[in-house]
């Protein structure tokens, strides 16, 4: 194994290898702490033929390696017992073109950098996962990453036009197209939410999109969840289809309050934080509308943000309130499951009869428009007795989307974590497909193993 540290060194350059208890530490997990692999490095390749020349290195020594942009991935989706080929020198936008609105990027560029960049240009990079400001492109593309604003205009998928990648075998090819209606199989739709398991994508071409020239956003209180997620069906049925639509249930609207000094209504169980935009009237219309809804859904008060700083407050509280949950425990698993919109209000009263059961937390919000939900669970993984807990009621609880016709993850991707719920949703022969589908863009054990498609027999 060590052997490969020495050839990428000589390849890399000493600097642009780490070893060492620190860099072991750092690297041994995502966002997911429950599981741990110490890598055996970190190379920084700066260009696509390091990377190349990196996952040829790997491949001889036969040790394993996974791309890793921030680390920001709830699913260990970048945890390896390898290399870890980090995208941290690849993050520069190489060209923005506002005419034809797309932006050309290294995958280590932050996902809130591309937005940054097209502003001036009256445009934005629409997907914005709550992580925006560090996590990475090639992460973002990787885990097909959704957000708060992918209701109105669409996840990751839908805003990646070419990706250049170096495959698992180390060829470099370039899939996609930046205009519509390109010929031939498009294996870059493939790339978009692979996981990093068919290679490591070294740029990518992004569709920007244009600003509104109006946005409003609003606050909806109910007295219990259920009425909250109930508008949220019944908002979306009646053809109003907010820009976001984000629910909050009581455990999270104290630790946002706590956190960031928002004042809720004292009756509140649950809140919806909703924006609308488009012309100024098309969005002032939209917003009574789904108003009206949350009234006669029993909403108890409803508030309008004054101005941007008061939008910005709330979507910065919004945004960061996962990281508050360490007011509450030192350890948390942010679970992801999606279920059909309607089911929402039964589910949540499951997952609270659930948490009860096993005496753990939950704390629940949701990208509520997309069914999407993250049930949170602050918990300390010091005591195993609470781990085992936290596990158990979180396996009820993926069970429980599958039964609901949902799926085990919106957005965060399977990664280690949802690899054993992979046969709750698919049959035998539907995983021997992906692995077919897989295997034919030459994925190979040694690229991100053990993520995304169980093995025969695992
Ligand atoms: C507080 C918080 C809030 C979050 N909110 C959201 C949210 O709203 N929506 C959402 O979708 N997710 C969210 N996430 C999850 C996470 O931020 C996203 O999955 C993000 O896309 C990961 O980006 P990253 O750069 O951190 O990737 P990493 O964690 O480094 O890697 C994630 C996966 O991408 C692969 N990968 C990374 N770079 C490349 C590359 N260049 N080529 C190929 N594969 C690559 C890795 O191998 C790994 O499998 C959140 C996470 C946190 C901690």
């Amino acid at each position: 194994m060590s052997g490969v540290v020495e050839a990428l060194r000589r390849r890399l350059g000493e600097e642009a290898v780490l070893v060492g208890p620190a860099v072991e530490r750092v690297y041994e997990c995502d966002a997911y702490t429950v599981e741990k692999r110490p890598p055996l490095c970190v190379a920084l390749p700066s260009t696509t033929e390091e990377v190349r020349d990196v996952v040829v290195l790997c491949r001889e020594h036969g040790v394993p390696f996974a791309a890793r942009g921030a680390g920001t991935g709830l699913s260990g989706g970048a945890t390896v017992a390898g290399v870890v080929i980090s995208t941290r020198r690849m993050n520069r936008i190489l060209e923005i073109d506002a005419e034809n609105r797309f932006a050309r990027v290294q995958p280590g560029v932050t996902n809130l950098q591309v937005s940054k960049a097209a502003e001036p240009h009256g445009l934005f990079f629409a997907p914005d996962p709550s992580s925006q400001h560090v996590s990475t492109i090639g992460g973002n593309i990787a885990e097909n990453a959704g957000g708060p604003h992918t209701l109105k205009y669409g996840v990751t998928a839908n805003h990646v036009l070419e990706v250049q990648v170096v495959l698992p075998r180390g060829e470099v090819v370039r899939f996609g197209s930046r205009v519509p209606g390109a010929p031939g199989i498009d294996p870059c739709a493939l790339i978009v939410g692979s996981e990093g398991t068919l290679g490591v994508v070294t740029e990518a071409v992004l569709r920007l999109t244009p600003k509104a020239e109006w946005v409003r956003t609003a606050l909806a209180f109910f007295q219990t969840p259920r009425e909250a997620v109930r508008a949220v069906a019944l908002m979306i049925a009646e053809g109003v289809v907010p820009l976001a639509l984000e629910f909050m249930d009581a455990t999270f609207m104290k630790v946002v309050s706590d956190s960031f000094g928002l004042e809720f209504p004292a009756a509140a169980g649950a809140f919806l934080l909703m924006e609308f935009d488009g012309t100024e009237s098309s969005t002032e219309a939209e917003l009574d509308a789904a108003t009206e809804v949350c009234r006669r859904c029993g909403a108890i008060e409803l508030q309008v943000a004054k101005d941007d700083a008061e939008r910005a407050r709330l979507w910065y509280a919004r945004k960061n309130a996962v990281g508050g949950l360490g007011r509450i425990a030192p350890s948390k698993v942010t679970h992801d499951g999606s279920i059909p919109r309607s089911k929402l209000p039964d589910m949540l009263e499951r997952i609270s009869e659930i948490a009860q059961r096993h005496g753990v937390v939950v704390a629940n919000l949701a990208h509520a428009g997309d069914g999407n939900l993250h049930p949170c669970m602050p918990f300390d993984d010091r005591d195993p007795d609470q781990t085992a807990r936290m596990h158990r009621a979180a396996d009820e609880i993926m069970r429980l989307c599958v039964a609901f016709g949902g799926s085990i993850t919106g957005e965060h991707g399977v990664g280690l974590e949802k690899l054993p719920f992979m046969r709750l949703m698919f049959s035998e022969e539907d995983l021997e497909f992906q692995r077919r589908l897989a295997a034919a863009l030459g994925a190979d054990p040694l690229c991100n193993p053990g993520k995304l498609v169980p093995e025969v027999g695992a």
